[in-house]
């Protein structure tokens, strides 16, 4: 921001997520457990595919979708889908801060027109998106995802950087891939889109090794505004908030290909998730449950901060993942250990167990 150029509007403030959460009229939350009814749907999303049945029923609709996708050039960024196909690319979380571009802009002439519109986002961005249209609209719906941090788009960039000198040119990168199931989603690499439909990965690790589920994890290379996010709270701020749950104790849903925790908070989004429910599987809990929506914040600074975003400009690329992450001994056990109760299926082993003891 350049300062000297500021005429003293407010408008920034007005706009800026950071500095006021604006809400619209909340019911108490409504919880339900959610899998979308196609297994490609489901493989492809982080839990279970809810997002993209709340964005088909836009398109069917005439309505258009804004959501976070993987570009060509390996950066995240918000864009507008008006069919269906092109929903695939929304599937699966990236974790790097989306940039939102025009989106706002061109989302508000759409809603002005009366198509509907389904804006998915962080909830800073699901945010800024009220405070940039002033008010709320019958024609929209918007999906709030649980977020732990939104981590460093120019960190990322040097982690694509580091890997490609050893992979080669990458064209799609998955941040919880689920070819080992859903319990033990992992980071993968492709070369080509073809290949991810195949999943012939050049490159696969879980949160236990991979170096950047690592950094992102332990909240190292978050943005400094993640660190006092005022949105981890029980109070959201979109009409649909969606977080993953990992297991149900429901052995119907349990079967580690994924499941979305969805909270609905205003009468609007109620009535949509009625018109959604013959494409998915769903399940109520109790009214009222809050559970999972109460992320409190689990991002602490352990690390010179300052140090770290010094030294990602200064330092060769290898060196600045050796340091910050390191693939010491100790990591490489824990992913032996992994991979280890995946090849043994004891993850299923473990939960068929669990079961048997809550249910006795
Ligand atoms: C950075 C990040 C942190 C998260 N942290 C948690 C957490 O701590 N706990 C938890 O329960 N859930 C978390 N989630 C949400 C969760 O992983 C799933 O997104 C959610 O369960 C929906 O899954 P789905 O299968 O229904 O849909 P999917 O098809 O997987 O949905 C993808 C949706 O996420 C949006 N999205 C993807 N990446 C981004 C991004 N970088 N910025 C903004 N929007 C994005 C897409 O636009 C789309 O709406 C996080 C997601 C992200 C992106």
């Amino acid at each position: 921001m350049n300062v000297e150029m500021c005429v003293e509007c407010g408008a920034c403030e007005k706009a800026c997520p950071g500095l006021l959460v604006a809400r619209n009229e909340q019911t108490l939350p409504r919880a339900f457990i959610v899998q979308h009814k196609e297994d490609i749907i489901r493989y492809q999303s982080t839990s279970g595919g809810a997002f993209t049945a709340i964005a088909e029923e836009i398109i069917r609709r005439d309505g258009v979708v804004f959501g976070a996708v993987m570009t060509e050039e390996l950066t995240v960024k918000h864009i507008l889908v008006s069919d269906i196909d092109g929903l695939a690319k929304f599937r699966n979380s990236k974790y790097v801060q989306s940039e939102i571009g025009n989106c706002y802009k061109q989302a508000k002439s759409l809603l002005n027109e009366g198509r509907w519109v389904c804006f998915s986002g962080t909830p800073c961005q699901i945010n800024g998106l009220y405070k940039f249209l002033g008010k709320d609209y019958d024609n929209m719906i918007a999906v709030d995802i649980v977020c732990k941090s939104v981590p460093s788009p120019l960190v990322f960039a040097k982690y694509v950087e580091w890997k490609q000198l050893s992979e080669g040119k990458l064209s799609d990168i998955v941040f919880r891939d689920k070819k080992r199931g859903f319990l033990y989603c992992t980071m993968a690499h492709y070369k080509t889109h073809e290949a991810r439909k195949e999943a012939k990965d050049v490159y696969r690790r879980g949160s236990e090794s991979d170096e950047w589920l690592r950094l992102f994890l332990s909240g190292k290379i978050s943005r400094r505004s993640c660190m006092s996010c005022p949105y981890q709270t029980t109070q959201r701020v979109g009409d649909i908030t969606l977080g993953d749950i990992w297991e149900t104790n429901n052995l119907e849903f349990d079967d580690n290909k994924g499941s979305t925790l969805i909270h609905v908070w205003t009468e609007k989004g109620i009535a949509f998730l009625d018109s959604i429910k013959n494409n998915v599987k769903i399940k109520q809990f109790p009214e009222g449950n809050q559970r999972g929506v109460e992320r409190t914040n689990t991002i602490t600074l352990r690390i010179n901060r300052e140090e770290l975003f010094d030294e990602v400009h200064k330092l060769p690329v290898k060196a600045f993942f050796e340091k910050y992450a390191p693939y010491s001994m100790k990591v490489r056990a824990k992913q032996w250990g992994r991979y280890l109760i995946w090849r043994l299926h004891l993850h299923n082993v473990i939960r068929h167990i669990k079961h048997i003891v809550i249910h006795k």
